[in-house]
This record gives structure tokens, sequence and C-alpha cells, in this order.
């Protein structure tokens, strides 16, 4: 009875761990290396394992660091079940459309240019046919109920809250007269965020894997996070110009429109035309607004008066390109929200090219950046940004209004430990090695828990703890 950590650890991205039970072995998650070019290249490798080994995959969520290799992993020969929450199923739908739509346009880029060159072709990591093959493997779930996946290991969603259909994974697993278990805790929800509910809390385990994304850090009170956006949409009512939201198709998307909805009288949001310009925002967003069963309180008693997330009165969604282009002949009174959250890709590069060199327009940002993308530029304060080959002034107002964060700070992720009856051993996963350490600090001092931090490759044996 073992696991071994292959991916997001001492990093990120790219989530995947292998346990084995007996002769059966199970992955939680096969996510995508995400980053540089550099990294990005890792996810055409082998895997470490063989794919037709596996037997079954318990999958957290939808973001594609947890599920976007399956595909891959689909193509290369496996033939088991992906065990997920049934939301998440139809989520991974969308998110799996996306990725193999931007690797057949990018495979296709690269031929043409070396066709020229006399160079064999490249072929995409998967296509939306690798896709659609993969998602026949799927097998969804309801939170709460123990199912069996293969002999030896039962499994129990719990409701993360961190975007609709997130799990926290009880595994049961017996191998003769051994008996263990392990708690996998996803990505772990923000308890303050708007709609889904708290991340469900777990009282028992024999072995915890934890994310450990923001262990060192404190987020702001999201009430004050709220308090900024409204005063920056009044102000920029003023100034007469259109408002960019870069924004990430899934999660933050859904909760500016949440937001928009519940403070729409307090800020004023009548005079605006709101366009949310993304076919896969747009796809999720009516997701969310299908599946109201797992919001919190607050928003059940919202959608129950018959206001869906897409439901504003001044919501305008584009999915056609034309439909698109057309925003760029407005000037005045639009707020925009599109994606790629970063800026790196995706319709809101037209529309700050359109709009970065005005001094009437604002850009508010509203999730994190990483290093070296545009979005970073622009919270940075660049004077000039280059938009495909283009240099353009950067003379819009740049607004960043923190806190808005989907997953628990370091306080909620050892108050998510604290509730564990007699102390398991817990192995940190999914954080940079920096915010690993604070976190590993922080469970030692106030619970008295040793944590290690999980290392590439790094078997654990289970019987011998
Ligand atoms: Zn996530
Ligand atoms: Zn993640």
């Amino acid at each position: 009875m073992k696991i071994q950590f292959f991916g997001a650890s001492g990093e990120v991205t790219g989530s995947c761990h292998l346990i084995e039970v007996g002769r059966y072995r199970i992955l939680l998650d096969c996510g995508l290396i995400q980053g540089g070019y550099k990294d990005e290249l890792r996810n055409a490798e082998e895997f470490a394992f063989d794919p037709k080994r596996i037997d079954a995959v318990v999958l957290s969520h939808s973001h594609l660091d947890h599920c976007g290799r399956i595909p891959l992993l689909v193509k290369r020969g496996f033939k088991g079940s992906v065990y997920t929450q049934k939301v998440c199923r139809d989520m991974c739908r969308v998110m799996f459309k996306d990725a193999a739509n931007i690797y057949q346009h990018d495979a296709e880029t690269a031929n043409r240019k070396r066709a020229r060159k006399h160079l064999p072709p490249i072929e995409p990591l998967y296509t939306q046919d690798d896709a659609d093959k993969a998602l026949k493997h799927f097998y969804g779930l309801d939170y709460g109920v123990e199912e069996e996946i293969v002999p030896g290991v039962r499994i129990r969603l719990n409701d993360a809250g961190h975007i609709i259909g997130s799990s926290m994974v009880e595994l049961w697993l017996e191998e003769g007269k051994h008996r263990r278990k392990v708690v996998f805790s996803g990505d772990i929800g923000h308890g303050e965020a708007p709609i889904l509910r708290q991340p469900s809390v777990i009282h028992q385990a024999d072995v915890v894997l934890m994310e450990s994304t923001y262990g060192g850090r404190s987020h702001k009170p999201w009430q004050e996070s709220m308090q900024e956006m409204g005063a920056i949409l009044m102000q920029a009512a003023q100034s007469k110009g259109n408002v960019l939201i870069p924004s990430f198709a899934v999660g933050r998307t859904q909760e500016l429109l949440y937001l928009f909805r519940e403070y729409f009288e307090q800020w004023n949001l009548g005079h605006w035309q709101i366009f949310l310009d993304s076919p896969m925002a747009i796809e999720a967003t009516e997701i969310y607004s299908r599946h109201s069963e797992l919001y919190n309180q607050k928003a059940k008693a919202l959608a129950l008066q018959d206001k869906t997330l897409d439901g504003l009165p001044n919501l305008r969604l584009t999915r056609s390109p034309e439909e698109s282009m057309a925003l760029n002949r407005i000037s005045s009174g639009a707020i925009i929200i599109a994606g790629s959250g970063m800026c790196e890709g995706g319709r809101i590069r037209h529309h700050l090219k359109n709009h970065a060199w005005r001094r009437d327009c604002h850009i508010l940002i509203v999730g994190f950046q990483a290093k070296g993308t545009l979005g970073r530029q622009l919270v940075d304060g660049a004077e000039q940004v280059k938009i495909w080959s283009e240099s353009i002034r950067v003379a819009a107002q740049v607004h960043t209004v923190g806190g808005f964060s989907a997953h628990a700070d370091q306080q909620g992720l050892v108050q998510w430990l604290g509730h564990f009856e007699r102390s398991p051993r817990v192995f940190l996963v999914h954080g940079e090695s920096s915010a690993q350490q604070m976190l590993q600090q922080e469970i030692q001092e106030r619970l008295s828990i040793q944590a290690d931090i999980a290392q590439p490759a790094q078997v654990v044996d289970l019987l011998e703890l």
C-alpha cells in the first residue's frame, strides 16, 4: 500500500498522485503542468507510469492543472473509469474543449511554419476527438455517497467549495488485513467567497494530502475587496470610458456576475451595458446557473427569486467572433468581461489593444497574474505593452483588486487541518516551496502536527506510517 507523488509536488501545477493497493493502481488527479513554454513541454513527455496499468482515476475538480492530462492518459491506453463529482464532469467537457482547441490551433500554426522548412508536422497534445473519447470514461458521483471503485478501495467526495463540482476525496484502502484512510484535499475553497458552500470539514484520516497554494499568505477580507471594486466602478462611470475585466472563465467570472447582481443598485450598474465576451465563460456560467443545489444558503435564496447568474437585466452574452468584434465600436459605458484571466490569450487581448491607449478606459484586475504575463505587466505599471506585434502605450487606468481568491489562505488551511481528530500524517502538495515551508511551520506551531513536504517521485509506504 503506497502513495507516490508525481505532480504538484514542490510546485503548484500538474497535480497527480499514484496510490497502489494490492494489485490496483489509482491516480488522484492527472493535471497539466502550466507556466512557461518550457514547463508546458513536459506535458507531452511519457507519463511516469504506464497508463494501461492504471485502474481508475479519482478527479478532484475541473481546473486544468488537475484534469488537463486525462485526454492524453486515455490516448495513451488508459482503459478505466474517471470518478468525479457529476457537475465536475460537465465542467471538464468545457475545459477540454478549450484546451483541445488551443492545442489544435497551435499545432496548425506551427505546422505551416514547419512545412516551409521541410520539417515533419507535429501533433497536438490532444484533439477534440481525444477529449470526447476521454469524457466517455467519466463516471459522475454525488457528494457524500460511498462508492467502491476497485476491490479494496472505496471513495467518498465532499464539497471543497473551490469551484463548482470541486471535491475533497476520502479514500478507504484495504489490503489483506490492513486498512488505511487517506484524505486528498484537492484545492480548498475560500470560506468567504460568494456562491459556493464553505469547504467541507473531515474528521478522520491516517494520511492527508493537502494543498498549500497560499500556505504563506493571508487574504484581505472579501468585504474590503468588494468595497474597492464598487468604488472603482463608480469612478469609471464618471470618466465615461469602458471597463475591461480580464477574468478566468471558471469561478471568478461567475463570482463577478453574482456580485454585480447583488450590488446592482449600490454600484449603479443599471447605467452600464455588461458584456460577457467569452464562449467558454458563457458555457461555464450556464453550468453554474443550472446547479443552484450546490450553492450556499444566500446564493440559493437569490436563485430562488429566479435571478440566475446570466440573468442580469443588462448583461449581453457575446458568443460569436462577429459579436465580439462589434464591441470595438462602443467607446463608452461598457463593462467587458473576457478571458484569458492573465491576458495571455483569448478575446481580452483584442480589447486591450483597442482600449489600453485610451485615457478614459479602466482595466480592472481581479485575479492572480503570474510573472511574465501581459496581465502582470499591466499590474506592474508598464507604460508600453506589446500585443501581438504592436507596441501600445498604456494610458488606461489599471486597478488591481486583490483578495478575490478561490483558495483558502494560511489560516483557512490550518483551520481545516485542525478539524482532524488524532493527528494524521500530512503531506503538503500543490504549492511553491516557500509557501509550503511557512505552512509547515504554522501547522507545527499551532496544531503540533508534523507535516512533510511531498517530493517529486517520493514513495510513501502507507503500512510503515
Ligand atoms: Zn483549482
Ligand atoms: Zn489547483
